[in-house]
C-alpha cells in the first residue's frame, strides 16, 4: 500500500474510534446525569429517589465495563499463563454462549491436541467473542462448526508467525456473512455493522480478539462470503510442556489477507 493510503486508512480508524468512544461515554454521562437530576426532585420519595440512584448505578457499571473493553483492546491486563488445553475453553465458551440459543455447536476437536500456554481467561474471551459474533449472524439459527487440531508452520506458509508448533482452531458459520470492502476493517476497534448503543454491537469483539491473539504470539484471520457464512482461523503456539507424541501433524491452511 501506498504510504498516503495508509495514512489516510489509520485516520479513518482512529476517527471510528474517537468517534465511538466518545459516543459511548456521552450516553453513559447523559445516563448519569438525567438521573442525579431527577433524584434531586425526588428527596422526599424515597422509592423513585432509589430507583434513580439505581439507575445511575447502571450508568456508572456500563462505564466500567467499557473502560474494560477498552484496555482489553490496548494493552489488555497481564495474562497470567498456564497450561491449558484449547478443547476445554472451546467447550466451556460454547455452553456459556450458545446454551438457550437456536445455534448448535458442531466439535471437530483432535484427541491428541497439544497443550497451550495461555491466559484462560482471555482465551475464553476470544472464543466466546467469535461465538457470539456467530451467534448473531445466524438470526434463525444454523450450525457453528469449530474445529482444533494440530499444525506445524514454515516459512512456506507464508503466515506472520515463527516456524513452530501451533493450535489450529477453525470457527466457521453459516451465518450472514461479512461484505468485502469489510473484511480489512473488522478487527478495527469500534467498527461494527450492528446497532451501537443497544447490548448487540460495541464493534470491540474482534479488536479484543485481534489483541489478544497476538500478545500469545498467535495469530487470527478470516474469509467471507456474503450471504454464505464467515470462517475465522486462529493458530496459538504450542506449549513447551507435556507434548504428545504425533507422528505426523497436519500443514496449516494456506492463509493470506
Ligand atoms: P460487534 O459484534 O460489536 O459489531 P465485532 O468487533 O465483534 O463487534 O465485529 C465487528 C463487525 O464484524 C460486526 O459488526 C460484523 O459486521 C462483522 N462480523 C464479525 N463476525 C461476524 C460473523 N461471524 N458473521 C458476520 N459478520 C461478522
Amino acid at each position: 500500500m501506498e504510504a498516503e493510503v495508509i495514512r489516510a486508512r489509520k485516520l479513518d480508524s482512529v476517527r471510528i474510534l474517537a468517534g465511538g468512544i466518545a459516543h459511548d461515554f456521552n450516553n453513559i454521562m447523559m445516563g448519569i446525569l438525567g438521573n442525579l437530576n431527577l433524584a434531586k426532585m425526588f428527596l422526599n420519595q424515597p422509592e423513585k429517589l432509589e430507583a434513580r440512584i439505581d439507575e445511575a448505578e447502571k450508568a456508572v457499571n456500563r462505564a466500567k465495563d467499557l473502560t474494560h473493553q477498552l484496555l482489553a483492546v490496548a494493552k489488555g491486563g497481564n495474562p497470567v499463563k498456564k497450561t491449558a488445553s484449547v478443547a476445554e475453553i472451546i467447550k466451556e465458551s460454547g455452553e456459556f454462549v450458545l446454551s438457550g440459543s437456536n445455534v448448535r455447536l458442531e466439535l471437530d476437536v483432535a484427541e491428541d491436541l497439544w497443550p497451550v500456554d495461555v491466559d484462560v481467561g482471555q482465551m475464553n474471551q476470544v472464543m466466546s467473542n467469535l461465538l457470539l459474533n456467530a451467534r448473531q449472524a445466524m438470526p434463525k439459527g444454523g450450525t457453528v462448526r469449530v474445529e482444533a487440531r494440530n499444525v506445524v508452520v514454515t516459512a512456506e506458509d507464508r503466515l506472520p508467525l515463527p516456524d513452530g508448533r501451533y493450535v489450529f482452531i477453525l470457527v466457521r458459520d453459516e451465518g450472514v456473512g461479512i461484505k468485502a470492502e469489510y473484511l480489512d476493517r473488522i478487527f478495527d476497534p469500534y467498527f461494527t455493522t450492528k446497532d451501537r448503543g443497544t447490548e448487540k454491537g460495541t464493534g470491540l469483539g474482534l479488536a479484543i480478539v485481534y489483541s489478544i491473539m497476538r500478545r500469545h504470539g498467535g495469530y487470527v484471520n478470516v474469509e467471507s462470503k456474503e450471504g454464505q457464512g464467515t470462517v475465522f482461523y486462529l493458530y496459538l503456539p504450542a506449549s513447551d510442556k507435556d507434548v504428545p507424541l504425533v507422528e505426523e501433524p497436519q500443514k496449516p491452511l494456506q492463509k493470506g489477507r
